[in-house]
């Protein structure tokens, strides 16, 4: 029931193209292009960090727009905006989601963005307007920031009663890209589920009966390296709301898995599980357990998708080796909870491509592609994953409802290539923690070895280097190629 997500994503797009004269743009690829300070794309407005810094070339196509909007792919599963460890637990968070965005560089600013943004929600997708909460930044003083009374004044204006525009500190209402970047002062909407008397006291509290939905950002600061903040020579408006949450409202889901963006995934899960259906219980109960395990992998195979369709593969650092952890995660959770045969990960990519190919039709091109690199890496983990799972049982036999060592959850990773939080999720299944600090000994041991190791290198190459040249010198035949050389004497 309610709008198709289709049908949402166009509509917000029409909206901001016919009413409001927005250039509509495409969305970029998950991969970061040229911004080192980023893991994934983590917001529309990453694309449009030059315009919004006023660094982008003039002679650019990007430097003549003033008001565009789009629907950008966004992947938050590591750096500043990581929401991994929410997957599964909540109904309200992906690590790949789709933002609906909107911007003026330069343009309109506060006032503007809050009509537009009102009229959309209340007229054209018609949430009623009582359901709806906005927050204001209250300012901070440990930083010097005021508050943002400007933006409170304008939601009264525009008719919102007082007891909904709610003030909030730094965290939730000063948005930020990462470490560094384009920031400043948001104002954010939410939607009550519910319709409570209490729903006040709900916002931002991280419950399923309150969401946020729009964030608009008012951008009038960079983020220096030195962590100070620059003022911008120019303002502008980023806004940013999740399809998927936006989708659950107007489909009048509090959980964005009841929605027709992930049904048929679920569907599909179900076709190759020996159990489920999935039944939508949340919570740590053993009987939520499955439906746990059907929210991880519908989430973790649209986020495999879309990184390999835009060229992120599961790989050993940065992004790739995200990636890799996501993959093994979800083999873990299709082979071990859901009971599902191997390839069953790999065969749900046309499901996907189905949910999300009229916003994105390259997965359709690509899905034997990206179904071949998921079965290729499912093979790679899956006999790791029987034994590790094995030494799992075996010492919590040994070790009853103690502690779990620490030496066998580090052996899983090093050994086994299991992620850490792979094992905590596991063991917490069983009601059972590792101990952590021994583990975090662990883990820091080892970072020091491996930087002592790679400190150990450079001299070995200086003295293949001393030694080539040695051999010249004596007129001893040799090839240009140092090293191939030497793998040629061993
Ligand atoms: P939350 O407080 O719920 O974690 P956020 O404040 O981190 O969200 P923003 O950075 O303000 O989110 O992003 C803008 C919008 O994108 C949010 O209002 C929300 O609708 C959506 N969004 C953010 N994170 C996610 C996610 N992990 N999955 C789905 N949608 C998300
Ligand atoms: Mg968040
Ligand atoms: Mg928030
Ligand atoms: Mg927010």
């Amino acid at each position: 029931s309610g709008l198709p997500a289709a049908q949402v994503r166009r509509t917000f797009l029409d909206f901001f193209r016919d009413q409001h004269q927005h250039l509509l743009v495409p969305s970029a690829p998950v991969r970061p292009r040229g911004d080192p300070s980023l893991l994934f794309v983590n917001a529309g407005m990453n694309q449009f960090k030059p315009v919004l810094l006023g660094t982008v070339d003039p002679r650019s196509q990007m430097a003549l727009w003033r008001r565009v909007a789009n629907s950008q792919r966004c992947v938050r599963a590591g750096g500043k905006h990581n929401d991994l460890e929410d997957v599964g637990r909540d109904g309200t968070h992906h690590t790949f989601f789709e933002m609906l965005g909107s911007w003026s560089f330069g343009d309109y600013f506060k006032e503007e963005a809050c009509r537009m943004a009102w009229s959309l929600l209340t007229e054209h997708y018609g949430i009623p307007a009582d359901r709806l909460y906005v927050s204001y930044f209250g300012g901070d003083a440990g930083s010097g920031l005021s508050a943002d009374r400007e933006t409170r004044d304008i939601w009264l204006h525009l008719g919102v009663p007082a007891s909904r525009v709610l003030p909030f500190g730094l965290k939730d209402n000063f948005w930020e890209m990462g470490d560094t970047g384009p920031c400043g002062p948001c104002t954010e909407i939410h939607y009550d589920h519910v319709g409570g008397r209490n729903a006040a006291a709900l916002v931002n509290a991280g419950g399923a009966e309150v969401v946020e939905i729009w964030n608009l950002v008012f951008i009038q600061y960079n983020r220096e390296a030195d962590h100070s903040l620059r003022l911008l020579p120019q303002f502008s408006v980023d806004t940013g709301m999740g399809l998927e949450r936006l989708v659950g409202v107007l489909q009048g889901k509090r959980s964005n898995y009841d929605t027709d963006l992930f049904t048929p995934l679920l569907d599909a899960i179900h076709q190759r599980s020996r159990v489920g259906p999935y039944g939508g219980r949340m919570g740590a109960a053993p009987d939520a357990q499955v439906d746990r395990a059907y929210r991880v992998v519908a989430d973790h195979i649209r986020t495999l998708a879309v990184c390999i369709a835009d060229g992120v593969h599961p790989g050993m650092s940065g992004s790739e080796l995200v990636l890799r952890r996501i993959l093994r995660r979800a083999v873990r959770f299709c082979a071990e909870v859901l009971q599902a045969p191997p390839g069953s990960l790999a065969s749900l990519v046309p499901a996907v491509a189905q949910t999300l190919g009229d916003a994105y039709p390259e997965l359709f091109r690509e899905a034997d592609r990206i179904a071949d690199i998921i079965n290729e890496n499912e093979g790679h983990f899956l006999s790791s994953l029987q034994r590790g799972s094995r030494l799992i049982q075996r010492t919590c036999l040994r070790t009853g409802s103690g502690p779990f060592p620490a030496a066998v959850a580090w052996s899983l990773h090093r050994d086994l290539g299991f992620p850490l939080d792979l094992v905590d999720l596991m063991l917490e299944e069983r009601g059972i923690q590792v101990d952590r600090q021994e583990l975090d000994r662990l883990v820091s041991h080892d970072q020091k070895m491996r930087a002592e190791q790679q400190a150990d290198s450079q001299p070995r190459l200086l003295l293949d280097v001393l030694s080539l040249a040695a051999l010249q010198r004596a007129g001893v035949p040799h090839t240009d190629d140092g090293l191939k050389y030497r793998y040629h004497l061993e």
